[in-house]
């Protein structure tokens, strides 16, 4: 279950950050998930919640954003997002293609006061 890992990654984030600009209650985390990681954004929910007890995050809401996979083609440069795991380009058929966004788990912002 690697959400665990990841809402605890967050956590140290929130809190570190948190307790150097002086929060005393996170109230919220935007995140952005892309749709290709493998992270179950109701285990991620879980698991923070489990983790952040009794700490300044503690009751603070995830704000989860899906991100969609787009790819790049090499050879024509056309931009389209990805589906059903296709990955050749709609335009020309080539199947140079590169990986924009999709993978990524990233910590926007965070709210505290
Ligand atoms: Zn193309």
């Amino acid at each position: 279950m690697h959400e665990m890992a990841i809402a605890q990654n967050l956590l140290d984030i929130v809190i570190q950050e948190g307790s150097a600009h002086g929060v005393s209650r996170v109230l919220s985390l935007s995140l952005k998930v892309g749709e290709l990681s493998t992270v179950v954004p109701e285990s991620l929910i879980f698991c923070f919640e489990l983790l952040s007890k009794g700490t300044l995050a503690e009751g603070a809401r995830l704000d989860i954003e899906k991100v969609p996979t787009i790819c790049r083609c090499r050879e024509c440069d056309h931009e389209f997002s990805v589906t059903d795991l296709l990955f050749s380009c709609p335009k020309c058929g080539s199947g140079k293609v590169e990986l924009q966004s999709g993978r990524e788990l990233t910590l926007e912002s965070f709210e505290g006061e």
